[in-house]
């Protein structure tokens, strides 16, 4: 019987394209995490991207696609209520804050987040990647700490 994860990730992927303009680290999402059908994060091409994502409006947003936005918090609109209302749902429901992630890095830098979000991600017991969207690692099955 195949292994639904014969490949395994680890925080190493987390690289500056990988994170979206809103802050999500895509990564962390079980849609790149998936062997089938494999999403390689908002900044890439809708390829595989799940449905939920081709439709963000913050992905499809006018003010991203006619600047050179990288970031939200360089918006005029900052925070827009989209965005806090996608915060809202990823704090309660997965207690993690896009508005935290582009405070942090408004802050201290892409390249300091990302080393940040490699400790934070990195699963205690196999050292593989957690998914923000799992309560426990996809490979060891490990509570998250
Ligand atoms: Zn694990």
């Amino acid at each position: 019987m195949k292994s639904k994860t014969s490949i395994k990730i680890t925080v190493e992927s987390i690289s500056q394209k990988m994170i979206a303009p809103c802050g999500m680290n895509c990564c962390l999402c079980i849609g790149y995490l998936r062997e089938k059908e494999k999403c390689n994060g908002c900044n890439e091409s809708d390829e595989n991207k799940p449905q939920y994502c081709t439709t963000c409006i913050i992905k499809n947003c006018e003010e991203i696609k006619k600047s050179d936005i990288h970031f939200c918090y360089t918006c005029s609109k900052y925070p827009c209520k989209r965005l806090k209302n996608l915060d809202k749902r990823y704090k309660t429901k997965y207690e993690m804050s896009m508005l935290e992630n582009l405070q942090y890095i408004k802050e201290k830098g892409i390249e300091s987040f990302i080393e940040k979000e490699k400790e934070r991600w990195k699963c205690s017991v196999c050292g593989y990647i957690l998914s923000v969207h799992r309560k426990a690692c996809i490979y060891c099955a490990s509570e998250k700490i």
